[in-house]
């Protein structure tokens, strides 16, 4: 039966490039996929500059927004990485097998190491660390954007590799892992710049209160060859659009591109029902989130659970994989 593992790092509360581009669908996949799996890559997060309290508080924090934004834990496995030991013990066991060249080769590799003076190995190796968690489940489904794609890849050629060595030849152990495109694109921040991070300050948290929202929402960048309201628009090069399309019924949206295109309302106008339209999703999350940090040991035990089941899974994987290795 097909299992689906994500990931996603603990950046404390998601913002709403995060929940469109991952967690949306995952709330909708954990309704199609009897076996889902979404961990919180603490691990992952070592790999650049952190506070160490921080990192818990965010951690916690992360939680809280997964579960506010549906993750449910009666229909998914969540759960904070470094609370399953195997994944770092599956990580050493794939450095073994994994070409240097080929980590080296990475994209998300050489755009971070470029910015550095010093490069842990860990930058070097989080790949491999990718392919333990997700390979210590045997999942066969990982909903990624396109910037992960590369980094499946390679899972895949672990998985290969690993099989042709240590399997038997007609019962591979591991899955060749797929990708799964998250549907909805990439959304911009609101500066206009290419990603929405919070490192650029440039989110809208999802969290934040209608107030605060729109105070970000309304000088946020739009089409820059609208000058004035009488210019007529391009939606498709407007984030506004494109959060339009995440977040308003299909009618809503084709009026927002008519609307545009022919100078028919000004951008301030097409903010507002935009804002309108994702306050009727955003306003119920808030609400639980709320009540999640009023009672914080529902998160507590959503987590101990995951836990629980992972450690049960990931056990069973290193018995197998540590049979087949010759190791005690
Ligand atoms: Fe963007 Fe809406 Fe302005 Fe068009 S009218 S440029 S879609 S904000």
């Amino acid at each position: 039966m097909a299992r689906i593992f994500s990931g996603i790092q603990p950046s404390g509360e998601l913002h709403i490039g995060n929940y469109l581009g991952a967690v949306k669908n995952w709330v909708q996949l954990q309704d199609q996929h009897p076996d889902a799996i979404f961990c919180i890559v603490d691990y992952h997060a070592l790999t650049g500059n952190y506070d160490p309290a921080a990192l818990r508080q965010r951690t916690r924090e992360m939680a809280v927004s997964l579960l506010a934004a549906g993750i449910d834990p009666a229909k998914a496995t969540l759960y904070a990485q470094s609370t399953v030991p195997q994944h770092t013990e599956l990580a050493w066991i794939f450095n073994t097998i994994t070409p240097l060249g080929e980590l080296e080769r990475q994209t998300q590799y050489k755009d971070k190491a470029s910015r550095q003076e010093s490069v842990v190995v860990g930058l070097l190796t989080y790949p491999v660390l990718q392919a333990a968690d997700i390979l210590l489940y045997r999942a066969d489904t990982v909903p990624v954007g396109e910037d992960q794609v590369q980094h499946l890849e390679l899972s895949r050629e672990v998985a290969r590799k690993w099989n042709l060595r240590f399997a038997l030849e007609d019962a591979p152990y591991f899955p060749e892992p797929q990708p799964l495109l998250t549907p909805t694109r990439r959304i911009m921040g609101l500066d206009g710049k290419a990603k929405m991070s919070k490192s650029m300050g440039n989110t809208i948290g999802l969290l934040e209160s209608g107030d605060e929202i729109w105070a970000k929402l309304r000088p946020a960048v739009t089409d820059p060859a609208r000058v004035r309201k009488t210019d007529p628009g391009t939606p498709q090069v407007c984030n506004i659009y494109h959060l339009h399309k995440a977040f308003s019924p299909a009618p809503v949206v084709a009026e927002v591109a008519e609307k545009c295109s022919t100078a028919a309302w000004g951008c301030i106008a097409c903010k507002q029902v935009l804002f309108e339209h994702m306050e009727a999703e955003l306003v119920p999350i808030r609400r639980r989130a709320a009540e999640l940090r009023d009672q914080p040991d529902l998160a507590s035990e959503a987590l101990a659970a995951g836990t629980a089941r992972c450690r049960a899974i990931a056990a069973e994987t290193m018995t197998a994989v540590k049979s087949a290795m010759g190791l005690e």
